[in-house]
């Protein structure tokens, strides 16, 4: 019988798979769409690391992410981060970034602190308003995520997992002391199951009884041409610009194709979507007020070279949900997105793999519980 079930075959579970799969467990990933999909959370060239969190906890596990991420990037020789380094800017004085200094202080991350004159002449390729301040953290970077999810989905399958693309789990439910879920019109039966289905955890969820309190929503990157100023990795870093007011954050990466532009988001600020809306139309007055802001802030941009949506699924405090379900102590559910669980995964592959085999884990997962979210 299979050891585990892994349903969603994004970041997070593919990680789970391998981390699955590399204990020895007999493996099953089952995910509903073809290999390199767009229709979820994990597809696109780039993702931010950062260790810039306002949270220790988080600072924490990013750390342990971070190694894991380096220690596949070793052993495959696939190139998944490139490290740009990572700036966080804005009023001086803002509380996020207040917030986040003194994160950063007391995990004892290194990081510099820029005065606006110094930022700009650090930064030259931007036009910071005067009394602006920066947080400059040397070991962020890029997630090259669609060879990150590949990688990891081929890891797994390498370890001995089996992973089945095109193939949707419905009903999934307790079975006797373990799990089962009907799979292309077969019940599939596990020892336990690890639900990562990221948008669509509640529609998995749905003969369990229990339903997770997200929100889905549909967000949008621009890719910009820029002219005339080094945007290159080496040269410009992950940036997030924060804000007292929504957009709380926006976020710029590096060009990391030439002439492939820079890609630019305004956090949180996408329509809120059902899970089924596959359309993947960007709003183009979203992308008006992103273009406004990134020509007012940026030297060298050039015009919208293309755009892309993606979907964020948002908890209402915008921490993740990484718990055994009450009740069901074979079913442990991921829902680790709210915009920020790219980075973490190879750890979070870890936690859910403990969790639904041991119902314990060495990590604090206190502040990931579902109980937390109760009314
Ligand atoms: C525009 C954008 C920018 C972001 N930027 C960052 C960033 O810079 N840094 C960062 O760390 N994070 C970032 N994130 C967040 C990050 O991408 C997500 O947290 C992460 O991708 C979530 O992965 P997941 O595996 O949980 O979900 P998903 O990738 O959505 O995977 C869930 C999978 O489950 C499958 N599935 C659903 N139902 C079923 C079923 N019944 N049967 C089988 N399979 C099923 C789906 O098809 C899907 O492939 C960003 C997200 C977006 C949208």
């Amino acid at each position: 019988m299979t050891d585990l079930l892994v349903i969603g075959g994004g970041v997070t579970g593919a990680a789970t798979a391998l981390a699955a799969a590399a204990r020895g467990l007999r493996t099953v990933l089952v995910e509903r769409f073809p290999p390199g999909h767009r229709y979820g959370s994990s597809a696109g060239p780039s993702r931010i690391i950062r260790l810039a969190y306002d949270d220790p906890g988080y600072i924490t596990l990013v750390r342990d992410a971070d190694r894991r991420w380096r220690d596949l990037q070793q052993s495959t020789g696939v190139r998944l981060v490139t490290r740009t380094g990572g700036l966080d800017f804005g009023p001086a004085g803002l509380p996020s970034l207040r917030a986040t200094a003194a994160a950063m202080a007391s995990a004892g991350v290194p990081f510099t602190t820029l005065t606006g004159a110094e930022l700009a002449e650090r930064f030259p390729q931007l036009r910071p308003d005067p009394g602006m301040e920066g947080l400059y953290q040397p070991d962020a970077g890029v997630l090259h995520a669609d060879d990150c999810v590949a990688t990891l989905l081929a890891e797994a399958a390498r370890h001995g997992a089996v992973i089945r693309h095109g193939a949707r789990a419905r009903d999934l439910r307790p079975d006797g002391d373990g799990v089962s879920a009907t799979v292309d019109g077969q019940r599939l039966r596990a020892a336990a199951a690890v639900v990562a289905a990221g948008s669509w955890v509640n529609d998995v969820l749905g003969g369990t009884g229990v339903a997770l309190p997200v929100t889905v929503t549909r967000e949008q990157v621009g890719y910009y041409e820029v002219t005339g100023v080094d945007y290159t990795p080496a040269r410009f870093p992950v940036t997030i610009e924060h804000q007292a007011a929504r957009p709380y954050m926006i976020s710029m990466f590096p060009e990391l194709v030439p002439g492939g532009g820079i890609k630019l988001m305004r956090d949180k600020t996408g329509p809120e979507i059902t899970p089924e809306d596959l359309s993947g139309e960007p709003d183009q007055a979203g992308l008006d007020l992103l273009t406004a802001h990134a020509r007012r802030r940026l030297h060298g941009l050039g015009p919208l070279l293309h755009a892309e949506t993606c979907r964020y699924t948002m908890t209402p405090d915008a921490d993740f949900i990484l718990d055994l379900l009450p009740g069901r102590p074979r079913i442990a559910v991921a829902s680790a997105c709210s915009g920020h669980g790219f980075k973490f995964a190879p750890t979070l592959g870890e936690i859910m793999v403990d969790l639904a085999t041991t119902a314990t884990t060495p990590h604090n997962l206190h502040p990931f519980r579902l109980d937390r979210l109760d009314r």
